[in-house]
């Protein structure tokens, strides 16, 4: 699935096909109020909810699949578990290790 969106808040990337978030940043990731929670929450799982119509349980985390975290395509992005999202991360850490080793 592609996205495209006419929101000025992002960026598209042509060559990763990214939408980097411009607006608010709460460390390495974008954020966004969220009126329903009256909080902020991270920009992707807002686009994510915005774009699928269903709240995404606080315990679930979202991969990036892209590794970018500023990135909220919802193409790029996927709900798991946080102990799954950890377990990413972490393969994700000794692949890039590997291949700076190689
Ligand atoms: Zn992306």
């Amino acid at each position: 699935m592609i996205y495209k969106t006419k929101n000025p808040k992002v960026r598209h990337d042509p060559r990763t096909d990214c939408l980097i978030w411009l607006q608010c940043q709460s460390g390495e990731y974008g954020s966004k109020w969220c009126p329903t929670r009256k909080r902020m929450i991270g920009a992707h799982r807002w686009m994510l909810e915005r774009v699928t119509d269903e709240q995404i349980p606080d315990d679930m985390a979202i991969d990036h699949l892209c590794r970018n975290k500023r990135c909220v395509n919802p193409a790029h992005l996927e709900v798991v578990s946080h102990r799954e999202n950890r377990n990413r991360a972490i393969a994700h850490i000794r692949a890039m290790e590997e291949q700076q080793a190689a």
